[in-house]
């Protein structure tokens, strides 16, 4: 009987009309992705010609409303951006235009006009870009003392740069040993919050002398270029917290400074209300919710991988991370998202 009954649910899924909010982070050409943000302009472009020619895109906003008022619109395409990386205004949004899709990019408050990259970033800056480090790694991690000797781990060169240039984080081979110093110390960093995790950061930059300014081509938006962002209309921007921490790591106390401030602090900049929001690492609690709902929040999107189907959770809204694929791939994949 519970078979018939998954298998009835599965059927009414199939026909059921369910939206799909696509998530982002970065539109742009990089000599290296290790965490596979970035989507080039040109599949860019062509993931927007699909979205124009297969979906209805809008905005998050009007899906939003639609749920709340019991419908999903069949076929709504949400495109969102995650962290609000520069290139968002000056890659993402002409095209955007051109193909007038709009979009909600989701701001680390506490990130923009900064010149420093961020801590992602700067580890890849630090460990995956040509260079000879100490050979002695000692940090203090929470308290807990790191020490590590680099061995060949100490030297990368620009022939490793370009070996190594299409490796990322999610596969499952180190082909270096500073891929393994790399991912461990991703690990590390992580588990740390906010205040910890940059005091290590900033011990790193000084071991690896290297400079507090970061690569232009990982600057965040200043406050400048995020009101150009929501100029016009086509681009909405939403909260992301102030430092990008695991919400689920904090206390409540310490996630409510978070939300309430981002979203103060964007208000601030933008001169007008910011409602939506997206969790970090997509990590969120109950509480988190809570404070969303009483900060004045109307939607938040998680990192949880499905289509918005019509009993979906306006605070907990799931998401598809889109990769770098060019026209085919792309619209085979949201076939499939759509279609089942
Ligand atoms: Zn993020």
């Amino acid at each position: 009987m519970q078979r018939l009954r998954q298998a009835a649910r599965r059927l009414k899924y199939r026909f059921a009309s369910h939206a799909l909010i696509l998530m982002y982070h970065r539109v742009t050409e990089l000599p290296n992705d290790p965490y596979l943000l970035a989507v080039t302009p040109k599949h860019f472009a062509e993931q927007l010609e699909v979205i124009r020619r297969y979906g209805v895109p809008m905005p998050l906003r009007q899906m939003v409303e639609a749920l709340q008022n019991g419908k999903v619109p069949k076929r709504a395409v949400v495109v969102t951006f995650d962290d609000g990386y520069a290139d968002n205004l000056h890659q993402a949004k002409p095209l955007l235009e051109r193909y007038e899709i709009p979009a909600t990019v989701f701001v680390t408050a506490g990130q923009v006009g900064s010149r420093r990259e961020f801590w992602w970033d700067e580890l890849d800056r630090l460990l995956l870009q040509a260079g000879t480090l100490p050979a002695r790694l000692q940090l203090n991690l929470n308290g807990n003392a790191y020490e590590r000797e680099l061995g060949e781990a100490s030297t990368y060169t620009e022939e490793d740069c370009r070996r190594y240039r299409d490796w990322h984080i999610e596969r499952e081979d180190d082909p270096s040993p500073r891929h393994r110093l790399f991912r461990r110390l991703y690990a590390e960093l992580s588990a740390l919050v906010g205040g910890d995790r940059q005091t290590v950061m900033d011990e790193l930059l000084v071991w690896a002398g290297a400079e507090r300014t970061g690569r232009r081509s990982h600057y965040a938006l200043t406050t400048e270029e995020l009101v150009l962002l929501q100029k016009g209309g086509l681009v909405d921007v939403g909260a992301h917290t102030m430092t990008h921490p695991y919400l689920a790591a904090l206390t409540g106390a310490e996630q409510n400074c978070e939300i309430r401030q981002c979203k103060e602090c964007l208000e601030a900049i933008l001169g007008c209300p910011v409602t939506s929001f997206a969790y970090p690492h997509g990590s969120s609690t109950p509480e988190s919710v809570a404070i969303l709902n009483e900060a004045g929040f109307v939607c938040a999107c998680s990192s949880h991988p499905d289509a918005v189907w019509r009993d979906a959770d306006c605070f907990y809204l799931p998401r598809v991370v889109v990769r770098d694929w060019s026209y085919k791939p792309f619209k085979r994949w949201l076939r499939w998202w759509k279609d089942g």
